[in-house]
């Protein structure tokens, strides 16, 4: 298993440790970006409070593990995320959002922030968001799962997905085996959130990326201590080389700097009107290396 260790980055005041992109693995199928907050508790203030933003040619999922966030749009969406629940927001040829702590909350924050990367022939489809209160669950011997994105072990996420993708949170009891099924064709990642366990006999570090290479028919996991809660991610190789800048997902400079252009001068991406306060001025576009930029959340 090839093993990525985590990255501190600072999200407006928000410490969150990515996974994803890094130089040695940029992407897990159509997965292309991933981010960890939490598990934080909080007496006052608002931890996350990322004010709106552009985005366009991916998804963002948005899943807790405690908390809640709010997610409001351009479309005049506005959901609260909890744990059990997905916020899936398709961007297509652009969107705009914001993603705060509510003012009523639990105190604790703890989760999940994912990108897709939307394949040549949808990214460009008009925006849409999705709520999705409760997902599937799937028991695997000793193991649950919840599946947010895909299918695993024979049940199927109702939800939007563009490319052969996977995505669900395994709890897995102490010191039990479980045989996870997996797909040939997919490659796989293991992310223990919480937990360290074990994957077919290896140690599998908490908040750490494991990433299994197509042709695996399963993954026998074996739980730690206490009961372990592990991401899986899944897909389809992705064969179509992308861009990332900023909040971008894009194919060539060209598109990159249109849309910060666009952004920046109030066209394409809309208006954010439920959210209070001003949006986030995209940053200078150097232009060198835009693979390497900083994306945001
Ligand atoms: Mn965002």
């Amino acid at each position: 298993m090839q093993v990525l260790a985590p990255r501190a980055t600072d999200l407006g005041g928000l410490e969150v440790r990515r996974l994803l992109p890094q130089r040695p693995r940029r992407m897990v199928g159509a997965w292309c970006f991933l981010d960890l907050f939490g598990p934080a508790r909080f007496s006052e203030g608002r931890p996350m409070d990322v004010a709106p933003h552009p985005h366009c040619g991916l998804q963002t999922v948005t899943w807790l593990l405690q908390g809640e966030a709010v997610h409001k749009d351009s479309l005049d969406s506005e959901a609260v995320a909890r744990p059990g629940a997905l916020n899936l927001m398709t961007s297509g040829s652009g969107i705009a959002h914001s993603e705060e702590t509510p003012v009523r909350n639990s105190g604790r924050l703890h989760g999940v922030q994912l990108w897709v990367a939307l394949p040549d022939a949808h990214r460009n489809d008009p925006p849409a968001f999705d709520h999705h209160a409760e997902r599937p669950l799937v028991e695997i011997g000793p193991a649950q799962a919840m599946v947010m994105l895909g299918e695993l072990a024979g049940v199927s996420a109702q939800a939007r997905t563009f490319t052969p993708l996977l995505g669900a949170e395994l709890r897995l009891p102490a010191g039990v085996d479980a045989e996870v099924p997996l797909r040939r064709d997919f490659e796989h990642a293991l992310v223990p959130l919480d937990v360290p366990c074990e994957g077919d006999g290896e140690r599998l570090a908490v908040d750490h990326l494991h990433y299994l290479e197509p042709g695996r028919d399963q993954v026998v996991l074996r739980g730690g201590s206490g009961t372990s809660r592990v991401l899986l991610l899944g897909g389809a190789p992705f064969d179509e080389p992308i861009l990332m800048w900023w909040n971008f997902v894009a194919r060539t400079r060209e598109e990159i700097e249109a849309a910060r252009d666009d952004w920046q001068d109030g066209r394409r991406f809309g208006q954010v009107r439920r959210y209070a306060g001003a949006r986030l001025p995209a940053p200078e576009f150097a232009g060198a290396r835009p693979v390497a930029a900083n994306p945001m959340s």
